[in-house]
């Protein structure tokens, strides 16, 4: 056996007490956690529903399912008589705008014209204000992870603050990092997003990608040229992207396919008007669709109805920015994309409830690239999920069974109790932990008051 030298075995001792310190400060804050005795809905389809079950979370992971665990020195959460579900995945939004909420005001105000009106006044400051408030109400409603389509990129601040806004409400996520503004004149900061790319871990809870745009003349070739530059770069970092299909939707989508841009790291967004031979291209190329109801209704983009898109297999739903669709309400939009399926189709069977919450869940995470990461209450995933208890009104006089219909037409936000991502309590009794909701609110009150003077009319 190999000697060790006394200073490096005191060096090797004084590290481990070192790390057992750290990782007992990170046990108050992300320790083992077992939500006890709920009505789990894996969401995995070889684990169906389990009427009675733990869930035992270690190091941010799940790693048991299954009634009677040990919990050990694990915190117990109890979810007696509640349901026990993945967290929500949006798989789309814009966070930036939720200080423009209740300013949207339809023929008094288009949604375009007063976003691009109000967000060329944002600062650093009040991205990271918007996009905080925006996730906190995404975890609050039991959405844990969000596809962030970050389209006001005016400076590297205001990229570092949008990302750090993300850090820090504690909500999991891909920052998709774009243009300063709306148009398709500007370039992204290609040297910024590669430098904050090489700096961060791409398996971390908040990741990077690319909010790409088109040219909006798809003939203009010099337009091409930077978007295809931007493509370049996102594929050589390893980055998803995002692209909205919503304007000018044939001949855009019609420009993916003819270019050759459809693969498994792009997901379109708005394809409320692709055609089946469209749909059947993206399914071919593997890639993902992102589908916003209630935003799409908002906006005239025309209905969302689940049913035309039964042949593409990476899809989910998305919020697309809490201030357009009112609320960052997951329930909202599968409750809306239940009944647009329904209405349309005149056949009130056409719809499975269940369909809906793997919308919601499993399949988001994997339109969003995070499959192999969240959306099931497996072991091995990292631990993204809420519990939902039936104690409001209007989830009264529920009498057993399967509980999908009950969720997706009756349960709100306020019905979601505790929400955990990463293996972290973000969520508990009905209440955001370690957060301050008067300073969040005055703070997000004075930054969208200053954006209205300082943009001044419209
Ligand atoms: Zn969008």
């Amino acid at each position: 056996m190999a000697r060790v030298h006394p200073m490096r075995a005191i060096r090797v001792w004084l590290t481990c007490v070192l790390l057992a310190s750290i990782s007992a400060a990170a046990g108050a804050d992300g320790g083992a956690l077992l939500v006890r005795n709920g009505h789990v809905l894996t969401m995995d389809a070889a684990t169906g529903d389990l009427p009675r079950a733990d869930i035992l979370v270690r190091d941010g992971r799940i790693v048991a399912v299954g009634p009677d665990l040990d919990a050990g020195d694990a915190r117990v959460i109890d979810a007696a008589g509640a349901y026990v579900l993945p967290g929500f995945v949006d798989t789309h939004s814009h966070l930036y705008t939720t200080t423009m909420r209740g300013q949207f005001r339809n023929a008094d105000g288009r949604y375009f014209d007063v976003a691009e009106h109000l967000s060329p006044v944002m600062t650093p400051d009040d991205v990271h204000i918007a996009m905080h408030l925006g996730a906190l109400e995404l975890l609050d409603g039991g959405i844990t992870s969000t596809g962030d389509f970050f389209d006001n990129v005016r400076s590297p601040a205001h990229g570092e603050a949008g990302l750090a806004a993300l850090e820090a409400s504690g909500i999991r996520a891909v920052l998709y990092y774009g243009g300063p503004d709306k148009s398709t004149r500007q370039p992204i900061d290609l040297a910024h997003l590669s430098a904050l790319a090489g700096a961060r871990d791409q398996a971390a809870r908040v990741r990077l990608g690319l909010a790409w745009r088109l040219p909006r003349d798809l003939d203009d070739a010099g337009n091409w040229a930077m978007r295809d530059r931007e493509r370049e770069v996102a594929r050589a970092l390893g980055l998803p992207v995002q692209v909205h299909v919503s304007v000018q939707p044939g001949p855009i989508f019609d420009a993916l396919i003819a270019r050759d841009l459809l693969d498994p790291a792009l997901s379109l967004v708005h394809a409320t008007d692709a055609t089946p031979v469209q749909l059947q291209a993206l399914e071919a190329a593997g890639g993902a669709l992102s589908l916003t109801p209630v935003s799409e209704h908002r906006v005239g983009y025309g209905l969302t109805r689940l049913d035309d898109f039964e042949g593409v297999s990476r899809q989910g739903l998305g919020i697309d920015g809490n201030a357009l669709a009112g609320c960052g309400d997951m329930f909202a939009a599968m409750r809306l994309a239940a009944l647009t399926w329904s209405g349309g189709a005149r056949d009130e069977t056409a719809v499975a409830p269940r369909a809906l919450l793997e919308l919601a869940t499993r399949r988001g995470a994997d339109a969003l690239g995070l499959g192999a990461v969240t959306g099931t209450l497996v072991p091995g995933k990292r631990a993204d999920l809420q519990v939902i208890a039936p104690g409001s009104l209007q989830m009264a006089g529920f009498g057993g069974g399967d509980p999908a219909a009950l969720l997706v037409y009756s349960a709100a936000p306020t019905d979601v109790r505790t929400v955990i991502v990463d293996g972290r309590l973000v969520k508990h009794d009905g209440e955001l932990v370690g957060v301050d909701l008067p300073r969040v609110r005055e703070a997000a009150r004075a930054s969208a008051r200053a954006l209205l003077e300082r943009a001044g009319p419209r």
